[in-house]
């Protein structure tokens, strides 16, 4: 989209011990060395490595972010970690919506909304994550489901800068399947058109991200789609060599 630099985010999902933050300092020399491209780099390490990976990110042009966060800024919510706790840090981005979590923790739109409210309150950016299943998308429901998710889960006064979607077929995550690029030119166009709805003229650079299975062989050609913005990858982001190879398609 023009006049908006992509966003290539990873999403390493419960992956990543403390030798993994030698993947995330790899990341940060290759960008230095401007060996990384156009795009923006963020990597999303679980809660446990945040706080090692901030320190090791401090000052660089890598960003970093939450996989999650709570719709509460503190308070007696066990186990959870809040958008101010991220900022805390120096995170630039909470995910929100994940479709993990919209099926094993029940999320809902109106769950996932009240995160990404949280995250914009807390000064984060909210990417919020939309995908129709597989029977959804047979079914050809797959634009009716994301519209009512983007809809439904979208902070409505969100600034186009604090506001990143991205589009994740559930039947192409960790499956190595992906929509044809019709498919996906399709989907970004009417979330782009949705965009418009809710935000008005900003939602014309509100940054919209592909994800599911993009690896460096086919992001060349996932990258280039109209109205695709980026990319948000979970397997292939934890080797700062694959994530370094799609950001490169820029
Ligand atoms: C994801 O879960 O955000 C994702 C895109 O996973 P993968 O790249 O492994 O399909």
């Amino acid at each position: 989209t023009p006049g908006v630099r992509p966003l290539v985010a990873g999403n390493w999902k419960m992956n990543g011990l403390k030798a993994s933050l030698a993947e995330i300092e790899a990341m940060r020399k290759a960008v230095e060395a401007g060996e990384a491209g156009a795009a923006e780099l963020a990597v999303c390490p679980p809660f446990t490595l945040i706080a090692a990976a901030a320190a090791r990110l401090e000052g660089g042009p890598v960003t970093f972010g939450g996989q999650d966060c709570s719709p509460h800024a503190s308070g007696a919510y066990t186990g959870d970690t809040s958008a101010v706790m991220l900022k805390d840090l120096g995170a630039t981005y909470a995910i929100v919506g994940h479709s993990e979590r919209r099926t094993y923790h029940r999320e809902t739109d109106a769950d996932v909304r009240a995160k990404a409210e949280a995250a914009l309150k807390a000064g984060l950016v909210a990417i919020v994550c939309v995908g129709e299943t597989r029977a959804e998308r047979e079914a050809g429901e797959a634009i009716a489901i994301v519209s009512r998710q983007v809809r439904g889960s979208t902070p409505p006064d969100g600034a186009p800068d604090t506001v990143v979607v991205a589009y994740e077929p559930v039947w192409a995550i960790g499956t190595g399947l992906t929509p044809t690029a019709a498919d996906v030119a399709e989907v970004h166009k009417a979330i782009r058109a949705l965009l418009g709805e809710i935000y008005g003229a900003g939602g014309a650079t509100v940054r919209i991200l592909y994800g599911g299975s993009v690896k460096p062989a086919n992001a060349k050609e996932l990258l280039g789609i109209d109205n695709v913005d980026g990319a948000l990858v979970g397997g292939a982001s934890l080797k700062a060599s694959d994530f370094l190879a799609i950001a490169a398609a820029y």
